[in-house]
């Protein structure tokens, strides 16, 4: 097949565009995309220092390194965060990710801060996984998204960029339509501003960027990224919300453009709607213990309960 823009062979059919694109109209076309949505949904409006926080795996890869590209035309500053999880389970899964990462700041430019849960705050994923009764995904979710918020800030950044892509998306959405999880999906948007005593605006550039371009981009341009999964990816979601995910991509494959259909109207249409039910001002409180928000109910957050149940232990 022929590029729709040019005589050469075609590398990629975009059917929600009805287009084929060869090697360098498909980079040009992905890279302006991505300049042209994030001024369209404003992602970047009042910010000046954006956190980009980087796993080594291709989605927030690919994000780092289009966002330090755009950063002088999108007016920002761009510093990098990684999180050393202490996740090895005999596969150094941890120990990857974070050289991955750091490779990738340093080909982009870009200051960086590690942060080691084990060393940082005593205690790992592993760790967590033998001394809890809770999946390993839910504590490094919360750990996650405890140590991002608190060095972001810790960074001056007033935004922290997350990689998630339009197949996270679909399925958030889908599952949360199954499951009646209305308030959290009135709070699923491409950008949220500072809420709930927390300082920073969170963005997700890559909300409608389907997951096969972003790998095949990230292929062509040359990015170094990990492929291994986590070793407790197995864990991740429930059985019937991993079915979900097969089921869009089943949908996918016999009507190309679905998921960006239901993506965009939730954005555009439905989200917006659930917002006006669901946005109230809620009472936050702060944690004894680390002083960061927690809710009103309670006097310790999730993350210090984890750390001081794990300590307990030792
Ligand atoms: Fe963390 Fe689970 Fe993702 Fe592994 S699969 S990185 S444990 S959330
Ligand atoms: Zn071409
Ligand atoms: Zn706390």
């Amino acid at each position: 097949m022929k590029c729709s823009l040019c005589d050469k062979e075609a590398v990629r059919e975009i059917p929600y565009m009805k287009m084929y694109l060869c090697r360098e109209h498909f980079i040009e076309w992905f890279d302006q995309r991505f300049i042209r949505d994030s001024k369209r949904y404003r992602l970047f409006e009042n910010s000046k220092r954006v956190a980009v926080a980087v796993s080594g795996g291709k989605d927030s890869t690919t994000m780092l390194h289009l966002l330090s590209q755009a950063s002088k035309q999108l007016n920002i500053e761009i510093v990098g965060l990684t999180i050393d999880l202490g996740i090895d389970n005999g596969t150094g899964y941890s120990r990857k990710s974070v050289e991955t990462a750091v490779k990738n700041f340093e080909i982009a430019h870009v200051k960086y801060k590690v942060i080691d849960l084990g060393s940082d705050y005593n205690f790992t994923i592993d760790k967590a996984k033998r001394g809890t009764n809770r999946p390993a995904c839910s504590v490094c979710g919360l750990s996650k998204r405890y140590i991002l918020n608190a060095a972001a800030e810790e960074m001056d950044a007033d935004t922290l960029a997350t990689g998630h892509n339009l197949d996270d998306m679909a399925q958030f959405i889908f599952s949360g339509y199954v499951y009646g999880n209305l308030e959290s999906l009135s709070r699923n948007s491409m950008v949220n501003p500072p809420e709930r005593g927390y300082c920073v605006k969170k963005v997700k550039p890559l909300f409608f960027t389907p997951e096969g371009e972003i790998l095949h981009y990230a292929i062509l341009r040359g990015y170094p990224f990990i492929y291994d999964p986590c070793p407790y990816s197995s864990e991740f979601g429930s059985v019937s919300q991993e079915r979900i995910g097969d089921m869009m991509k089943s949908m996918e494959a016999k009507m190309p453009g679905t998921m960006m259909n239901m993506v965009k109207t939730f954005e555009k249409q439905i989200r917006p709607a659930l917002h006006d039910i669901y946005s109230r001002d809620e009472d936050v409180g702060r944690c004894k213990l680390c002083g960061r928000p927690t809710t009103k109910d309670r006097e310790i957050c999730s993350f210090c309960s984890i750390k001081n149940k794990l300590a307990a232990k030792q």
